[in-house]
C-alpha cells in the first residue's frame, strides 16, 4: 500500500511532523519505529522533556502553567520575560557564534507558537518543573528565564500523548520496523523506503517521506569515526536504537552534511549508570548540581571552572570533558551547607560520605594525597564576593588558584562532606544534514532532493560545541511541524 507520507522515527520530531503532515492534508500517514512497543519513543521517552521558547510578557506562560502564582507566590514578579534576542544570545554564545542562522532564526521565531501547537494539536499538558529548574531561596522558588516548562511526567508523558494523539488522528504505526535504505525514482525523486519489519523485508511507497530517526549517539563504531577516543567507550543517556540509520540513508543518496560533526550533548552522569538509557529510569542519572562543589580527577586534581555559568549552559559540554579526563571518572565534592540544594536526582545512588575532608578523600579511588591538597587549596583560595545565592551567578569566587572557580565558590567547611563518582554520558549527536526553511534535505550539489525532509536531531548545524538546555525538543518541535506540512503538500 502507498502513503501519503511516511515518517521515519517515533520520538517527538518524527510525531510532530506526522501530526502536522495529517493537519496538513495528508490522508494516509506511516510511523516506522525501529523499537518494539515497550521500548518505544527514541530519546524523548527518556528526556526531561524541558522547552526553551520565547516570551515578551511573563502572562504569556499562563496557558501553560494557570497555577503557577498560586503554587509558587511571586512567579510573576520574579520570572525574567524571554525575548528573541535572548534566546539568539543564549544559542549562539553557547555555540560560539556558529549556530546556522538561517535555521537558528526559525527555532527562536516559532518556538512559542509551536508551544501552543504541541498544547493544541498535540494534546500536551505542561507544568513548572521544579525538579530541575527552581531554585529555593528561602521562601520563594526562583526560575530561570527561557526554559523552565516541561511537559506533565516529562519524556514519559510527552512521548505517550504523541502516540496517542497520533493513534486518534488516524495516524499508522509500525512497530520493530527499522528503515534501512530510501526508494527513488528516476527523476530523484525520493519514492519510498525499504525496511526490515517483524515479518521480513518490506517496501513502502510514498509521495514524501520525513526522516526523524535521530543521531548516532548509540553507534560507538560511529562515535569513534566523527567524535573521537573514547567516544567509542560513552556510556549512552537514552535509547539504544539511535545508530545513525536515517543519516546514512540520507548520504547514500546524496545528502549534505552539515553541522558539527565532531560535536555532541553530554552530561555528567552516575558514574555506575548502565551502559544505556533504561526506561523506567529516564533521566534521573544526571548529576548537574557541580555547580555548587568541586569536581576532582582520579590524580586528585582539580580541572575546570565549575562556577563558570549557570549550569543550563554547561552541562551539556562537562559531561564530554569529564569523559576525556584520565579513567572518565570524576568525583563531585559537597559540604554540608548546599546538600539541601542537590537536585533530587542525586537521590538514585548513594554518595560517599564523612565527617572530614580526610575520611571522605580516603574513600575515592583518587590519589589522596593530591586530592587532599586541591581540597585545601581550594579552601584556602574560596569565599571571596558573594553573598552566596545559588539562583543567579553571585561572583562568588576562588583567588590565587588554577582552575579558578568563579560563582558559587564557597568553602567546604561545613560536614557532612559527600562525594559522588560520576562519569560522563552521550545524549545525542550535532552532526546531522542541511536542510531548507522548508526542512527539505539539500544534496551534495546544492540542489533540493525531492521528496525527501528531516527534523530532529538528524538536523545539521543548529548546535556546535555546546548546547542550551531545553533546546533539542524544542528544535524537534519547530522543525518536525514544518517538515510534515512540507511534505503534505510535497
Ligand atoms: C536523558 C535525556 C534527557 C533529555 N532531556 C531533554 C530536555 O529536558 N529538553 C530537551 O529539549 N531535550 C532533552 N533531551 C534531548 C531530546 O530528548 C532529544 O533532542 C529529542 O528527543 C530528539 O528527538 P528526535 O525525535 O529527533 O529523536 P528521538 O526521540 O531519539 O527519536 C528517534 C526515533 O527514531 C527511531 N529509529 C532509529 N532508527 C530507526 C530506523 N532505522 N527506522 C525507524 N525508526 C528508527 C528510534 O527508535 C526513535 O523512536 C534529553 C535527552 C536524553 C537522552
Amino acid at each position: 500500500m502507498d502513503y501519503d507520507v511516511i515518517v521515519v522515527g517515533g520520538g517527538n520530531a518524527a510525531f510532530a511532523a506526522a501530526v502536522s503532515a495529517r493537519e496538513n492534508g495528508a490522508k494516509r500517514v506511516l510511523v516506522l519505529e525501529k523499537a518494539p512497543k515497550e521500548k518505544r519513543g527514541g530519546n524523548t521517552h527518556f528526556s526531561g522533556a524541558v522547552f526553551r521558547f520565547i516570551y515578551d510578557r511573563v502572562s504569556e506562560l499562563d496557558r501553560f502553567v494557570p497555577d503557577a502564582e498560586r503554587d509558587y507566590p511571586g512567579f510573576h514578579r520574579g520570572v525574567q520575560p524571554y525575548p528573541k534576542e535572548a534566546f539568539r544570545e543564549d544559542l549562539m554564545r553557547v555555540t560560539q557564534g556558529r549556530s546556522d542562522p538561517e535555521l537558528a532564526g526559525i527555532l527562536i521565531e516559532h518556538s512559542y507558537d509551536t508551544m501552543c501547537w504541541l498544547q493544541e494539536t498535540g494534546k500536551m499538558e505542561f507544568e513548572l518543573a521544579l525538579s530541575v529548574m527552581g531554585v529555593r531561596v528561602g521562601n520563594e522558588v526562583k526560575w530561570p528565564r527561557g526554559a523552565m516548562i516541561r511537559t506533565a511526567h516529562e519524556g514519559v508523558g510527552l512521548s505517550r500523548t504523541w502516540f496517542k494523539t497520533a493513534e486518534q488522528m488516524g495516524i499508522e504505526i509500525r512497530y520493530e520496523t527499522g528503515a534501512q535504505r530510501l526508494t527513488q525514482g528516476e527523476s530523484g525523486r525520493v519514492t519510498g523506503v525499504v525496511a526490515r519489519g517483524p515479518d521480513g523485508m518490506a517496501t513502502f511507497g510514498a509521495k514524501a517521506v520525513v526522516l526523524a530517526c535521530g543521531g548516532f549517539e548509540t553507534n560507538p563504531e560511529w562515535r569513534l569515526r566523527y567524535l573521537g577516543s573514547p567516544w567509542d567507550h560513552a556510556k549512552v543517556r537514552g535509547s539504544n536504537f539511535n545508530y545513525g540509520d536515517g543519516l546514512k540513508m540520507a548520504l547514500d543518496i546524496g545528502a549534505m552534511p552539515w553541522g558539527h560533526w565532531s560535536g555532541c550533548h553530554a552530561t555528567p552522569i552516575n558514574a555506575e549508570a548502565p551502559d544505556y538509557g533504561v526506561q523506567h529510569l529516564t533521566d534521573k542519572t544526571n548529576r548537574l548540581s557541580y555547580f555548587l562543589g568541586v569536581m576532582i580527577n582520579v590524580e586528585g586534581k582539580r580541572w575546570i571552572d565549575e562556577g563558570a555559568d549557570i549550569n543550563s549552559f554547561t552541562y551539556a559540554q562537562y559531561g564530554g570533558l569529564i569523559l576525556k579526563q584520565p579513567r572518565s571518572l570524576v568525583y563531585q565534592i559537597f559540604d554540608g551547607k548546599v546538600l539541601s540544594l542537590l537536585e533530587p536526582r542525586y537521590s538514585t545512588s548513594e554518595p560517599f560520605r564523612s565527617d572530614t575532608l580526610e575520611g571522605l578523600v580516603k574513600q575515592l579511588q583518587v590519589d589522596h594525597k593530591q586530592a587532599l591538597k586541591t581540597l585545601e587549596e581550594y579552601n584556602r583560595a574560596a569565599g571571596r564576593g558573594g553573598p552566596f545565592n545559588p539562583a543567579a551567578l553571585d561572583g562568588v569566587h576562588t583567588d590565587g588558584i588554577e582552575p579558578k572557580k568563579s560563582n558559587w565558590a564557597q568553602k567546604l567547611d561545613t560536614p557532612p562532606f559527600v562525594s559522588y563518582p560520576v562519569t560522563g554520558g552521550i545524549t545525542f549527536t550535532f552532526g546531522g544534514l542541511k536542510i531548507t526553511k522548508d526542512a527539505q534535505v539539500v544534496a551534495t550539489d546544492w540542489k533540493l532532493i525531492p521528496g525527501l525532509y528531516t527534523c530532529g536531531e538528524m538536523v545539521g548545524g543548529l548546535f556546535h560545541y555546546n548546547y542550551p538546555l531545553g533546546t533539542g525538543l524544542m528544535s524537534g518541535a519547530v522543525f518536525g511541524r514544518i517538515a510534515g506540512r512540507s511534505a503534505a503538500r510535497a
